[in-house]
C-alpha cells in the first residue's frame, strides 16, 4: 500500500538555509480508520476473522483514537463492535463516541478502578459474561498484531531517511518502526505522555515479541532516541502556545496535527531545529500518525476552533 508524503521546508537558523521534511501521510489513509489505528487493527480484524469471532471488543478513554477506529472499521469490514469505556458515561456524548455508536459501536463503561483492571481474567471473564464471546483486541490495539502492523510503515524507498519521528503512547507504534529501521537510520521517539522515559521498556517488551535474542534488542535500540521534553504537561494536556503553533503551521503548510500526539512531536521538531540539532545533509521523515478525529472534541474542550 502507498502512502503519500507531504515535504515541507523549514527555514535552518539563518534565513537562507533550508531543511526539507517529508510527512508520511498515514491520516490520509482512510477518512475514518487512519493512522496508526488502522495499521493496528489490519492483523487483528485477520486474526478475528481467522478464529470466527463476529463481534470485536476493545477498550479506550471517551475521544480515544483507537476506539473511532475500531467503531468504522467494523461498519467497513461487517463486525460488531463493543467499545469499553474508561469511566461514566456523560451525556450527550462527545463527537467520538457518538460518531462510534453512528456506525454501530455498542458501549460498555467500566469504573475507573475496574478499568484499570480490564487485562485481568476476572474482568475479562465478567466482560464475557455480560457481553457474550468475542475477539478482543487491547487498549490502543497494541499487541502482537497491532505491532506487525506497524512494521508497514516504513518502505524499502525510505532508505533514503537518516532520521525517521514519531510520537508514542504505548510505544507499540516505535517499536514496529524500530524493527525496520537500517544501520544508518535513527528514530527519534516523542512520547505524550509525562516521565515519557518508560516508553524505552515498552518499546523493548513489544521487540520482544518478535525476537528476544539480547543483541538483537539491543542493537535496534541503539538507533533510537527518546525526545521527552515536550509533552506539555502530561496525556492530553494542552496549552495555548500549542494551539496556537496548530495554527499557524497549518496556515504555513496546510497540514492539521492532532493536538495530542503529532501535535507536541511537530513542535518538538521544529523547536530541536532551532536549536540546531539538525544539519541540511540529515533527511528526516516524519510519520503523521493521524488521530484527527479527536480534533472536533478538543476544540469543545477549551471553546475555540483549533482550525478554520
Ligand atoms: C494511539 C496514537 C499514537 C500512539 O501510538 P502507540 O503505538 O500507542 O505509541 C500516536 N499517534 C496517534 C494519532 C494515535 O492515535
Amino acid at each position: 500500500m502507498e502512502v503519500a508524503t507531504s515535504t515541507v521546508e523549514i527555514p535552518l537558523g539563518s534565513q537562507y538555509n533550508i531543511i526539507q521534511i517529508d510527512i508520511r501521510r498515514e491520516d490520509l489513509i482512510h477518512p475514518t480508520i487512519g493512522g496508526n489505528k488502522w495499521r493496528k487493527l489490519k492483523y487483528n480484524l485477520e486474526q478475528a476473522k481467522l478464529r470466527g469471532n463476529s463481534t470485536i471488543l476493545t477498550f479506550g478513554g471517551a475521544y480515544s483514537n483507537h476506539i473511532s477506529a475500531t467503531a468504522a472499521a467494523g461498519k467497513l469490514y461487517g463486525f460488531e463492535t463493543i467499545g469499553v469505556i474508561r469511566g461514566e458515561e456523560h451525556l450527550p456524548l462527545n463527537p467520538t463516541l457518538s460518531n462510534a455508536v453512528s456506525w454501530g459501536m455498542k458501549l460498555h463503561y467500566l469504573d475507573r478502578s475496574t478499568y484499570k483492571e480490564k487485562d485481568s481474567f476476572e474482568v475479562k471473564e465478567q466482560l464475557c459474561d455480560q457481553l457474550g464471546a468475542f475477539y478482543m483486541i487491547p487498549e490502543g490495539g497494541s499487541n502482537y498484531y497491532g505491532l506487525n502492523g506497524c512494521m508497514e510503515i516504513l518502505t524499502k524507498e525510505d532508505e533514503q531517511y537518516t532520521h525517521i519521528l514519531c510520537p508514542a503512547g504505548t510505544g507499540c507504534t516505535a517499536a514496529g518502526i524500530a524493527l525496520m529501521l537500517k544501520p544508518h537510520q535513527k528514530l527519534l521517539v516523542f512520547p505524550a505522555l509525562k516521565g515519557g522515559a518508560f516508553i524505552k521498556d515498552e518499546m523493548i517488551r513489544f521487540i520482544h515479541m518478535i525476537d528476544a535474542d539480547q543483541e538483537f534488542v539491543e542493537d535496534i535500540m541503539s538507533r533510537v532516541e527518546l525526545v521527552t521534553d515536550y509533552h506539555f504537561g502530561g496525556y492530553a494536556k494542552i496549552s495555548p502556545e500549542l494551539i496556537e503553533f496548530l495554527g499557524e503551521f497549518y496556515n504555513a503548510h496546510h497540514i492539521k496535527w492532532d493536538a495530542i500526539y503529532n501535535g507536541k512531536m511537530a513542535y518538538g521538531l521544529l523547536d530541536l531545529i532551532k536549536k540546531g540539532r539538525f544539519s541540511q545533509k540529515d533527511k528526516l521523515l516524519v510519520i503523521h500518525t493521524g488521530g484527527l478525529q479527536g480534533i472536533e472534541g478538543i476544540e469543545q474542550r477549551i471553546g475555540e476552533k483549533i482550525y478554520p
